[in-house]
């Protein structure tokens, strides 16, 4: 892969706060054309690490480059016309309607004033990919939690940039809209941008990546196709509980199954503890 095609990339680095490493020697890349999938139990610092790429913290060590620039030296607003980031809370309950949710996607462009126009199309052209058109006039803290989800998700398209930054865009969804939301990422490195979305579930990643990466303890496991990566060993380990990995009866990638505690591997059945 050239090195013009990679639009993001952290090499080697580091977080501590109050002397405790909440990430260490993470190096990833995110290239043109990728959806690239994190994974990982609660604390491992799959936040800590879309913060830092997003620019929200500062790294110790190692060095993060935005289409091909070091970020550190890139101006928030520049980053903004680049990146877009879901972050994992968003603290809004100011009641906004949804339309100007949308719309605040559109401020890193508001110094063209002559398109004011254009960006109320964008917005609302957002809001449909997320089924929340219906709903533009409402203010926002009326909307069902999986239904405000969906707005930030369209305030994040809203800004047309070739890179999303992800942090658990489908844990409030219902299903059919898991899988949209995982499309339209599809559909943004298919255009040739590229996403990193962190998500809790592996099959989820393992329909739609094109590679994964397992976090654990602060640390990058793995990283690579699902296949090379989603084994039942390493999920195992990282998530402390029995996990087959089966081959999808429908489509080429990876089932992941988890087992209820008290039972066992073995091979492609499983043995319930008796006690
Ligand atoms: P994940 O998103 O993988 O669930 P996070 O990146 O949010 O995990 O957090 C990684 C670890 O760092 C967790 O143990 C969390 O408690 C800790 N952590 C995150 N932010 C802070 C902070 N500001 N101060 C202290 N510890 C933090
Ligand atoms: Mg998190």
């Amino acid at each position: 892969m050239s090195l013009l095609m990679e639009l993001l990339v952290a090499q080697d680095i580091g977080y501590h706060i109050d002397g405790r490493w909440l990430l260490r020697e993470v190096s990833l890349s995110l290239s043109a054309g990728e959806v690239v999938a994190l994974v990982g139990p609660n604390g491992a610092g799959k936040s800590t690490l879309l913060s830092l790429l997003a620019g929200d913290l500062t790294p110790c060590n190692g060095i993060i480059q935005l289409c091909g620039k070091p970020l550190h030296q890139m101006s928030a607003l520049a980053q903004a016309q680049r990146r877009a980031v879901l972050r994992q809370q968003v603290a809004l309950t100011l009641p906004f309607t949804v339309l100007e949710v949308a719309l605040m996607g559109r401020a890193p462009y508001l110094h063209r004033r002559a398109e004011c126009e254009e960006d109320r199309i964008i917005a609302q052209e957002a809001l449909a990919r997320t089924e929340t058109a219906l709903f533009a006039d409402r203010p926002l803290p009326t909307l069902s939690g999986g239904e405000q989800a969906r707005v930030h998700m369209a305030r994040v398209l809203a800004q047309t940039t070739p890179i999303l930054l992800l942090d658990e865009p489908t844990a409030a969804l219902d299903l059919r809209h898991q899988h949209r939301v995982l499309r339209l990422t599809r559909q943004l490195a298919d255009q040739g941008g590229a996403a990193l979305i962190v998500l809790h579930d592996v099959n989820l990643a393992a329909l739609y990546a094109d590679r994964v990466g397992v976090m654990h303890q602060g640390c990058l496991r793995a990283i690579g196709k699902p296949w090379d990566v989603l084994r039942a060993d390493l999920l195992s380990d990282v998530y402390g509980v029995s996990i087959i990995v089966q081959p999808h009866p429908q489509v080429a990638a990876p089932l992941v199954l988890s087992l209820p505690e008290g039972t066992e591997r073995s091979g492609y059945t499983y043995v319930v503890e008796v006690r």
